[in-house]
């Protein structure tokens, strides 16, 4: 369920025309429905009711500050991936003991930061990595938290690049390694064993998969017990996919079937289980309003090329995704075209669209990109030189700019002239 609907002819977010938005912000630009993102967070979070659970919200989905802080103040902990988003997590004052930190690159640095902030647990995916937190923990004169990511070589039939639970990716220990790293680590002194995590992929559409994974962590947890190792906490990690508009029976599960199978697995096991959802939360809080800046008709393809590039939105490019496309102002004739949606960046990949059916465009309408609150944004750079679009959150009747569209002077603003060395003529 999201906020996004047409009330009459235009499209709104809650109860604000998004047309009144660009007038205001201008395009391109994020909008993201206050309303939704909590509805869905509400809905994840009852759907576990019945166990000890935190949901930490995975931050890479969407990290701008005005959703962290909403989903924090209502009840969210937080899945940080790198120092950066452990440093927004402490802007918007989540608690250190509801924030895990995952990846597989864990920098020293980070590693400090998070242990003197004292966040709830690592999830550790290397032995490596176990020896360098060890050690930053010995130096600062603690123990720290851990959890073994482990990978349980699950397939989790979502697309290649964002798979992760099969053995040929970079991400867990590998399963059958497991029960000897984690003896390894019990052995260390800085370290505390409090957890098993695995995460298996994003997009997943189907609950075979973390079913499987669920059973395969299980018998490993028994043998852990089994040795004196303590585990407290089962982190399954996110990966629950969204609809994005084009499935027509395969639509994701919803949440509740979700929880119900996991819990099914975990009856009579007494764990404080940690679920890091993030497209899940954001993906269908968020629209992408671009404007149709040229209709050019090719000889085998009209193109509807628009303001927004790939550089803002980059998932099509990336994983070949699919994005509803809906007009802002519906027309009044139901006149239709055939077109690829397309941005301004030079590169082929460049498109938010291909072959799509939909109404006739004309230079000036506005398109809005449904499903994009999830690695929209946080994806996006500035190629082509092109400064990072407006954010926009919706809470009612009433929106807010909650990130800047960038100036020029922002994008070179860090950049200076080689300049000239000592004893060099001018
Ligand atoms: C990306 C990621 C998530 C969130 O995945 P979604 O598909 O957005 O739910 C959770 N945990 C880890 C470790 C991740 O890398």
């Amino acid at each position: 369920m999201d906020h996004f609907c047409y009330h009459g002819d235009t499209l709104f977010c809650e109860d604000v025309s998004l047309s009144h938005i660009a007038q205001q912000v201008g395009t391109p630009f994020y909008c993201y429905s206050e309303a939704t993102l909590l509805h869905h967070l509400a809905v994840f979070g009852e759907a576990f009711a019945g166990y000890p659970h935190l949901v930490c919200y995975s931050v890479k989905a969407n990290s701008n500050l005005a959703v962290l802080d909403a989903l924090v103040r209502h009840g969210a902990g937080l899945d940080v991936v790198s120092g950066g988003e452990l440093f927004r997590g402490q802007k918007v004052g989540c608690a250190a003991n509801k924030m895990v930190f995952s990846g597989v690159g864990k920098r020293e640095d980070e590693i400090r930061a998070a242990l003197q902030a004292g966040i709830l647990m690592f999830n550790v995916e290397s032995v490596a990595e176990l020896h360098r937190i060890n050690r930053v923990a010995g130096e600062m004169g603690l123990k720290a938290p851990v959890a073994l990511r482990v990978n349980p070589d699950v397939d989790a039939k979502t697309h290649p690049h964002i798979s992760t639970g099969l053995r040929r990716n970079k991400f867990g220990i590998p399963f059958g390694k497991a029960l000897q790293v984690y003896r390894q680590a019990q052995r260390m002194p800085h370290l505390q064993v409090i957890g098993l995590d695995c995460h298996i992929g994003s997009q997943v559409t189907t609950i075979n998969p973390f079913v499987e994974a669920l059973k395969r962590v299980m018998e490993l947890l028994k043998q852990l017990r089994g040795e004196g190792i303590p585990i407290r906490y089962l982190d399954l990690g996110g990966g629950l996919g969204i609809p994005y508009g084009q499935e027509e029976s395969k639509i994701p599960p919803h949440p509740s079937l979700y929880a119900g199978a996991l819990l099914q697995e975990l009856q009579g096991s007494d764990l404080t289980l940690i679920l890091e959802p993030g497209r899940v939360i954001v993906g269908n809080a968020g629209i992408f309003v671009v404007r149709v800046e040229y209709i050019k008709e090719g000889e085998e393809k009209n193109f509807i090329v628009t303001d927004g590039g790939m550089n803002d939105m980059m998932r099509p490019a990336l994983y070949d995704a699919y994005h509803t496309i809906l007009p802002v102002q519906r027309h009044f004739s139901d006149d239709e075209m055939v077109a690829d949606v397309v941005g301004p960046i030079c590169e082929s990949s460049d498109f938010f669209a291909r072959e799509r059916l939909l109404p006739r465009f004309e230079e000036g309408d506005l398109l809005a990109v449904r499903s994009t609150g999830a690695y929209g944004f946080t994806m996006s750079s500035n190629y082509n030189s092109r400064p990072r679009v407006a954010e926009v959150m919706v809470r009612g009747g009433a929106f807010q700019v909650i990130r800047r569209r960038e100036t020029l002077e922002q994008l070179v603003e860090n950049e200076a002239l080689f300049a000239p060395l000592a004893g060099e003529g001018v």
